[in-house]
């Protein structure tokens, strides 16, 4: 883009984003020395307000220092201008990373993992989200996919263009329910991409006067709208390590304990990945989001599944296991999910724990021992607070903007129904 404008942004703790827009006259010149922003802004709450006992107050400034790789044309759309999204990181007026930035919280996990470690990951989101109007009820069906057009096709053209790289984008088994998959890619990549992705598809429902929402339910009685983490370890020279044919799950010992350090820490981290009042009516038992805190083949009710291979052709398995974390979802900060699923898969590799790996054969009562995930956000809350080793993966001043947003937002919904609640968030996400 030549003129217009470029929104420069970051990702909240609230998955919201959150910028200022420049002259695209400007880019090269903001691309250097960024646009000002404040660290109160880190304590928005999901509904707009600030959280009361937030560590930062009326004082201090920082820059959103544009990432030159993480921006993405939207081209203009009949009376709609085009816009440049370009992600930031937020740094210090001298340009040193910030310790509340949640992309910064992403880059220090990967890079700690990369100098202990020598393991890099790669990863795709996937996502659920609703989408209102026409709509034919039958799961899965042609007649369904058709009758949400021409969003699904504008979808998917956007997308490419854009640089996310659709895999496949289907109708779900919800009402009004669809699914898009991108192509996995390097970490950090793929949190950005998760980002944009529910902006993308916000924006091209709001121009097509419909409304798109990555709300975790809703309604109380509905189908969840789950974000899962795809993600796969390899070395520095790109060679995959999960894979190790002879081993329960032909998981490799080092995709073992990396798992077990998520196990481990699966309370705490639910806190963070499943960060809002509805996303608990979501994982319970049943909804194929997350039925249990374990690690199985195949099973979509495992907090960690182990993904099948295509043997199709003589397709080679190994550089295609990989493991999905299904308690996740969209009112969540995409950085900071792949940051603390990062964070506790080292500290299982340094704990070198062993894990049970559930084969696909496990029925329910085999599994009915494994630990539940924790049953509100409030329990969540608690069990990350408790959960020392998981409390030192955040810088003080992040970890406490987190709760006072988290509680905040519990504060505003405490007198809602269900129902009620589901609503509300569902406007917002
Ligand atoms: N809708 C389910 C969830 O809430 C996921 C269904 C599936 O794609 O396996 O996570
Ligand atoms: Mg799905």
């Amino acid at each position: 883009m030549t003129t217009g404008t470029a929104f420069v942004a970051t990702c909240d703790l609230a998955a919201q984003v959150r910028g200022r827009a420049i002259p695209v006259a400007r880019l090269a010149r903001t691309l250097a020395t960024g646009v000002g922003w404040v660290p109160a802004d880190l304590a928005l709450t999901c509904f707009g307000h600030l959280a009361d006992d937030n560590p930062f107050g009326s004082t201090g400034d920082l820059r959103l220092l544009p990432d030159p790789a993480a921006g993405v044309d939207i081209p203009a759309d009949g009376d709609v201008p085009g816009v440049r999204l370009h992600l930031a990181d937020q740094t210090g007026m001298d340009g040193a990373p910030w310790p509340g930035c949640p992309r910064g919280f992403l880059t220090a996990a990967l890079r700690d993992l990369r100098e202990s470690t020598g393991l890099e990951i790669r990863a795709a989101f996937e996502h659920e989200f609703m989408l209102d109007g026409p709509d034919d009820e039958a799961p899965f069906s042609f007649q369904r996919l058709r009758a949400a057009e021409p969003f699904g096709t504008d979808l998917v053209a956007l997308l490419e263009s854009a640089g996310l790289e659709p895999e496949c984008w289907l109708p779900e088994y919800g009402p009004g329910q669809f699914e898009i998959t991108l192509r996995p890619a390097s970490a950090l990549v793929a949190a950005d991409r998760a980002v944009v992705l529910r902006e993308l598809v916000r924006d091209l429902a709001r121009r097509r006067g419909r409304h798109a929402t990555f709300v975790p339910m809703a309604d109380p009685g509905g189908v969840g709208n789950g974000v899962h983490v795809h993600f796969s370890l390899c070395d520095q020279d790109g060679t995959p390590v999960m894979y190790d044919a002879a081993a329960p799950g032909r998981l490799s010992a080092v995709a073992a304990k990396f798992a077990a350090g998520i196990l481990r820490h699966a309370a705490a981290l639910v806190a963070v990945t499943a960060p809002n009042p509805v996303s608990y009516l979501r994982l319970t038992p049943h909804r194929w989001s997350a039925g249990g805190v374990f690690l199985a083949e195949r099973n979509r009710e495992a907090l960690l599944r182990i993904t099948p291979t295509v043997e199709i052709g003589g397709a080679r398995p190994a550089p295609q296991l990989h493991l999905e974390y299904r308690a996740a979802d969209a009112t969540a900060n995409p950085w900071l999910v792949l940051g603390v699923l990062v964070r506790a898969g080292l500290a299982g590799l340094e704990k070198d724990e062993p894990v049970r790996v559930w084969p696909e054969s496990a029925t329910e009562a085999d599994l009915a021992g494994e630990p539940a995930l924790p049953a509100s956000l409030t329990r969540a809350l608690a069990a990350l607070e408790k959960d020392e080793v998981a409390r030192g993966w955040f810088p003080p001043e992040l970890l406490d903007a987190f709760l006072a947003v988290r509680r905040a937002e519990l504060a505003e919904v405490a007198e809602l129904s269900p129902a009620e609640l589901c609503r509300k968030v569902a406007d917002v996400y």
